[in-house]
């Protein structure tokens, strides 16, 4: 529920609107998982809300680390899905990468989460919660505040655009975390209608689009929902993305073998990166046993470079982080049976 709906709660049982207040803080606050933890408010009033409601928080059931310092979370839903989240260090921030959907709709070729079929969105409150989860590891196992959100675990935040807009909501809201919108960024495989949307509706956090091809054959071929929004579409929006926030985009780029590597593949990105003000994150394919798609050698992806700087394109290759927990972009599929539904 949210706050004005637990503020009208309590006025119609005749208590006052600042109960639901209360009770809103405790739980997203403070985080409590049961009405008990609420010691502000009277015992009556605790029994009366066990009675009748139940909290669903999240459960982190399992958490793994990986020789980097990388932590990955299986966390449990109340209906006993899974799914993951990660908490990514480095010396200036610690970065949570969070889901938005239990498995996904879509087909990248390439994408271990693809493999499974989706089962629902996330709420607004198991969006948030995982974000609190890694905080709290962040404050004690590196001793610092969460500094950045990344939406680029399982699923698609576009096609879950009103839960995960309620979730930033909840997220840079004073009385949830307070962090900054610009600390977050939502990645998405470029649904335009969705870009267009957020656009119009001003929105504060960064955006990230998972390009991996400028071409559109061969964009459809490792990513089949390109047949039906094509680059020019995709392309349209992000114009209209930077008219309406002024905030550059961030293409992200895996290069394989035999797939994205020729020259002709690189002169169609450094065309696409002139429509809109972009960087580009060239990041590490991490196999998820399919022969099919093979890291490309370290020239290709050096030449990717070369050309992306001789034409004033700001690029960085990433590194894969986690690789030894299954924690790296695109391998949040968990292989227990949970999830391999
Ligand atoms: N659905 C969203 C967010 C989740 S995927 C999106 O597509 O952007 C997060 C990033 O990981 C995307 O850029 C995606 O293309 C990339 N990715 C997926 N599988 C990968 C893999 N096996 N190796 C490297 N990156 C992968």
């Amino acid at each position: 529920m949210t706050k004005e709906q637990l503020q009208q709660f309590f006025v119609s049982q005749g208590d006052k609107s600042f109960r639901g207040t209360q009770v809103y803080e405790w739980l997203w606050g403070k985080g409590a998982h049961s009405f008990e933890d609420m010691t502000n408010i009277s015992k009556d009033t605790r029994q009366m809300l066990n009675d009748n409601f139940v909290i669903n928080h999240i459960r982190v059931d399992q958490m793994q680390r990986s020789s980097d310092g990388t932590i990955k979370n299986a966390v449990k839903l109340h209906d006993d899905l899974t799914v993951e989240s990660v908490l990514i260090p480095t010396k200036t921030r610690t970065t949570a990468c969070v889901s938005s959907q239990v498995g996904c709709s879509l087909d990248c070729k390439f994408c271990a989460t693809a493999k499974l079929k989706r089962m629902r969105n996330l709420n607004p409150d198991e969006i948030y919660d995982q974000v609190v989860a890694i905080d709290n590891e962040s404050r004690l196992y590196f001793d610092k505040p969460l500094s950045n959100i990344v939406f680029m675990g399982m699923g698609e935040p576009l096609m879950n655009y009103n839960n995960v807009l309620k979730a930033i909501e909840m997220i840079t809201s004073p009385e949830g975390l307070g962090m900054s919108p610009k600390r977050i960024t939502v990645s998405t495989s470029g649904v335009p209608k969705m870009i267009k949307k957020m656009a119009d509706e001003e929105v504060k956090f960064k955006l990230a689009v998972s390009l991996h091809s400028a071409i559109d054959e061969v964009r459809t071929s490792i990513m089949p929902f390109n047949a039906t929004f094509p680059l020019k579409d995709l392309r349209e929006s992000l114009e209209y993305w930077y008219a309406m926030t002024g905030s550059r985009i961030t293409y992200e780029y895996v290069v394989w073998k035999g797939i994205n590597d020729s020259k002709n593949d690189v002169d169609a990105l450094v065309r696409f990166c002139k429509y809109v003000p972009c960087k580009v994150n060239l990041i590490e394919y991490n196999p998820i046993g399919d022969d099919h798609f093979m890291q490309a050698p370290e020239e290709t992806t050096n030449l990717y470079v070369r050309e992306l700087e001789r034409n004033h394109i700001t690029c960085t290759v990433r590194r894969s982080r986690g690789k030894d927990i299954d924690a790296a972009c695109g391998q949040l599929a968990n292989k227990s049976k949970e999830v391999t539904v």
